[in-house]
């Protein structure tokens, strides 16, 4: 196998695992024939790192899943009020120690189990030399709703989203799971020299159809969708994406494609942590393909509601603990 970033030969060396669906979304899939060590890092720094920082803590918010040894979360929430509290998984409150030594103030903040016994030596050891000044639990976020605020959100807590290092991302998870279900790399050039950063024309694309539904969303469903189509009446291969279910893209692999018929999907429910089987249904013609960057504007109206649909989720599960 070979990495199908820089080409080089996949050893036992230089192997690496990716997983297809970034963990930090709760992606828990993985290859060690994709990529190398050197490009799996250096993706990891740079378009994973932007998409983690845009989606990681709806993730968190939500329980998502993740890998074992993966950092324990600390999200920063505001309230409409101003007020800033900080939580970790699950919105599960952190415990907060902070004193000072030699005039320099430290805080120590951790999860509740591992924070018991450090609090007490702590508090005990500074109560001798009598330098605490303060002990502190975080609350839970009272009945207001509270947004997250980070670098990747206004001051009002609104997540600013997209951009082109983030859509590189996204496609990145098309293609790993097209070559890990074991197709043929062949038409994929175009989509690893976006992926690489050294493709001008963009081949990621906002959809949302308001003449048909793709698949049936359930009440309290969150899910990952990847859905692979080879098309060998249109010549078009494809991928269609759906992260939480509100950042849902068409991406392209190949207009000129000769390969197989295709047809498969994958989907992951992120609440129960179990694939799920769906029905994905995408009517698109070649004509759509040419006009993909009209059909593609007016996006946001959607996006927004869905969005929105996955906060309130939150929210719900926020208030009813
Ligand atoms: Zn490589």
């Amino acid at each position: 196998m070979d990495c199908y970033s820089c080409g080089n030969q996949i050893t036992k060396e230089n192997s690496s695992r990716e997983h297809i669906i970034n963990n930090s979304v709760g992606g828990n899939l993985v290859s060690s024939e994709l990529l190398c060590k050197k490009c799996n890092s250096e993706f990891g720094d740079t378009i994973d790192a932007e998409l983690s920082g845009q989606l990681a803590e709806i993730s968190s918010l939500l329980g998502v899943n993740r890998d074992r040894g993966a950092a324990e979360p600390r999200i920063k929430m505001i309230s409409s009020s101003g007020e800033i509290k900080e939580v970790g998984l699950k919105l599960k409150p952190y415990y907060k120690l902070r004193y000072k030594v030699k005039g320099k103030e430290v805080v120590l903040f951790e999860t509740e189990s591992k924070f018991a016994k450090l609090l007490k030596r702590k508090k005990e050891e500074l109560s001798r030399k009598q330098e605490v000044f303060f002990v502190e639990s975080s609350e839970l976020p009272s009945k207001e709703r509270f947004n997250i605020l980070n670098r990747f959100t206004d001051e009002n807590g609104n997540r600013k989203f997209g951009g082109r290092i983030f859509f590189r991302s996204i496609v990145k998870m098309c293609l790993n799971m097209y070559l890990f279900k074991g197709y043929d790399i062949q038409f994929c050039g175009e989509v690893i020299a976006f992926i690489k950063g050294s493709k001008e024309d963009n081949i990621h694309f906002y959809y949302f159809p308001n003449n048909y539904n793709i698949h049936e969303l359930g009440p309290e469903e969150v899910s990952h969708i990847i859905h692979l189509r080879g098309d060998k009446q249109y010549r078009i291969l494809y991928a269609y994406i759906e992260l939480f279910n509100f950042e849902n893209a068409i991406v392209v692999f190949n207009m000129d494609y000769n390969g197989p018929e295709i047809k498969e999907t994958y989907s992951k429910d992120l609440l129960n942590n179990k694939e799920l089987d769906k029905n994905i249904t995408i009517r698109l013609t070649r004509q759509h393909f040419e006009d993909l960057h009209l059909i593609s504007g007016s996006f946001l109206k959607s996006y927004t509601n869905r969005y929105q649909r996955v906060l309130d989720i939150i929210g719900n599960r926020q208030m009813n603990g």
